[in-house]
């Protein structure tokens, strides 16, 4: 069953087996938007090796759509659940690493920015959200930057700002995925300065 298959999305959601699978524009299952197991799974048992779902090299066909449901049944024995160390990033390797890094340059923006500082955090954060490798996460982040209240020029005047704008952001992804929320007034600590105690 392909659900979601919508033109304005560069991508579809397709579910499987009650599995969703993200495809990427081409209709293959895509590396950086899915769990590795998911997509493991999706392409048949070897990620690593192969390089299009097992028969064909789209899900546009309910022939490949079935195929491929067959791969997620007979791979979800046989693959590993975590990403191996040595493999290209899945959704949550890409994520923790770019949230690093974003909270990083949240942590080393000046504490008062001048105009060109603000100009350059702002273009950077705005390309960011239009070539992030997964397509349905960027997606969601552009929306939520385009929200009145979280409108990022408001926020780039300083360190104390952008940095909990960029929580504020992070929570909201760990909203969406049932995650915990942080507490945003030691974001400081996590990034910068480390735990007090
Ligand atoms: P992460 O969420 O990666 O967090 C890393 C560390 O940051 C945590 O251990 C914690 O110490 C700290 N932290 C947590 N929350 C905050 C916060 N609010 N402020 C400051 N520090 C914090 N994954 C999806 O499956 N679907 C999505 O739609 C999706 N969208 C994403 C959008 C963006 C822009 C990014 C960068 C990532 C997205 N991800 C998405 C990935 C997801 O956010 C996680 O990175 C991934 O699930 C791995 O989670 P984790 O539990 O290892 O910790």
């Amino acid at each position: 069953k392909v659900d979601d298959a919508t033109s304005a999305h560069p991508g579809r959601i397709t579910t499987i087996n009650g599995k969703t699978v993200i495809l990427d524009k081409d209709g293959k299952p895509c590396r950086t938007c899915n769990s590795f197991s998911t997509f493991a799974a999706a392409m048949g048992t070897g990620a690593g090796k192969g390089n299009s779902p097992s028969t064909s090299s789209s899900f546009s066909s309910a022939a490949t759509a079935a195929a491929t449901a067959t791969a997620l049944t007979a791979a979800a024995t046989t693959v590993p659940d975590t990403l191996p160390s040595d493999c290209p990033p899945d959704v949550e390797a890409l994520g923790r690493g770019t949230w690093t890094l974003l909270h990083s340059l949240a942590a080393t923006y000046p504490p008062s920015a001048s105009v060109a500082e603000q100009n350059q955090m702002g273009t950077f954060m705005r390309i960011f959200a239009r070539v992030y490798p997964c397509w349905y996460c960027a997606k969601d982040f552009q929306g939520w930057m385009d929200r009145d209240e979280n409108k990022l020029e408001r926020y780039l005047g300083g360190r104390r700002e952008f940095g909990d704008w960029m929580c504020r952001a992070h929570n909201e992804v760990n909203k969406k995925l049932g995650k915990d929320e942080f507490d945003c007034s030691k974001w400081e600590e996590r990034w910068l300065s480390g735990w007090k105690d």
